[in-house]
């Protein structure tokens, strides 16, 4: 199937009986479910807000280490099956598995999602996507650990397949070697592809697991919300630092109701005819700037050409490092003072003499 075709989902305001939901579309509730008595208290505190729309608890815990908590298992959709009882609230899960998500149904879950680990295996997703032909529950794919679009999209369409169409996807950010200030990163460029190939999938930003603490998670839930996504999923739970599982970058509720009372929603597109006319001619002059970029590059890269045939009538190789060195530096010493960063600097230039030395090998091969 072409990755573009998810054009009959249906909208993400239909998607429980008797709920409208609107984006931002609010998913909270802590990582896992560890107790009847601490699901119950989060879920009456989350509640309170008058803010989330969905409670969420994980009760398979998908664990790097064995022997780690991995989560209570079916005894906890129990306990949220209480919670939809006694608050109203619709109940959200996490299936890794054909059982989980029988269990999942059987125990009247509203919405289940499917975890980063999981999305990343074809094989368990190919299973998932079976076991879900002619279930209507709305279904949100988180993407793999890996910033690998195709196999998210991949994924997605796999579910797709299978019927599905309250469909959804969750960006949790990926993984990546080193300390990193945040726990996964964000590479927003690939949830923004993902809109693009398909306008009517809804992307919900998961601030906790990109994060991976507690200090930034305001600041990402609202970048996900200048970049148009359509809703959050945030970790909550009523006693965070006691946490089983990712007690670092879980919150309050009550914080939970600060971070979101604090967003600032922006509008993506306005009906101001003067707003529209200024914006489209900011984006005119963007667009010939952009045309500029790609002629100046081209124009470099045919000197770059003639650079290499005069290497290779004269015998010399294609590559003298000082003058590369010196180029990025006098470019970084440049650009400083236009206000452009030393990482984009350096980065822009390295691929642009990646290009050139490219350019510079297929030309003196073609005149071989
Ligand atoms: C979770 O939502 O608790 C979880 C396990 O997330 P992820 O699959 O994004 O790591
Ligand atoms: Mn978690």
């Amino acid at each position: 199937m072409a990755a573009n075709e998810l054009n009959d989902l249906i909208p993400m305001s239909e998607w429980l009986p008797g709920i409208t939901l609107e984006r931002p579309l609010i998913i909270g509730g802590p990582c896992s479910a560890e107790s009847a008595e601490q699901v119950m208290q989060t879920a009456k505190e989350i509640k309170a807000l008058n803010k989330v729309d969905i409670f969420r608890a994980g009760v398979w815990k998908p664990r790097t280490f064995p022997n780690n908590f991995e989560g209570v298992g079916s005894i906890g959709l129990s306990w949220l099956r209480e919670v939809k009882q006694k608050t109203g609230l619709p109940v959200a899960t996490e299936v890794g598995s054909v059982q989980h998500v029988y269990e999942a149904i059987k125990y009247g879950v509203d919405l289940i999602w499917i975890g980063a680990r999981t999305t990343a295996n074809p094989f368990a997703m190919q299973e998932i996507a079976d076991a879900l032909k002619g279930v209507n529950i709305p279904v949100l794919v988180k993407n793999p650990l890996s910033p690998d679009l195709e196999l998210w999209d991949g994924g997605i369409n796999r579910i797709y397949a299978a019927g599905i169409r309250k469909l959804g996807a969750i960006h949790r950010g990926f993984s990546s070697w080193g300390k990193t200030e945040l726990r996964n990163t964000p590479h927003w460029q690939i949830p923004i592809e993902l809109k693009r190939l398909h306008p009517n999938l809804p992307i919900i930003g998961d601030p906790s697991h990109i994060c991976g603490n507690r200090t930034m998670i305001e600041e990402i839930a609202q970048r996900a919300m200048d970049f148009s996504l359509d809703g959050l999923m945030i970790e909550s739970h009523c006693n965070p630092d006691a946490a089983w599982s990712d007690a670092k970058q879980q919150v309050t509720p009550l914080r939970l109701g600060e971070i979101l009372g604090n967003l600032k929603m922006k509008a993506e597109t306005t009906d101001n005819p003067q707003f529209n006319r200024t914006l489209e001619e900011l984006r005119l002059q963007i667009d010939s700037f952009d045309d500029q970029l790609l002629s100046i590059l081209e124009n470099r890269m045919k000197i770059a050409e003639k650079i290499g045939m005069y290497k290779k009538e004269n015998n010399i190789s294609i590559l003298q490092s000082t003058r590369w060195s010196d180029i990025i530096i006098k470019m970084i010493n440049k650009g400083a003072n236009k206000g452009l960063s030393d990482k984009f600097i350096s980065e822009i230039f390295q691929s642009i003499h990646e290009e050139s030395i490219n350019h510079q090998i297929n030309i003196t091969k073609k005149k071989e």
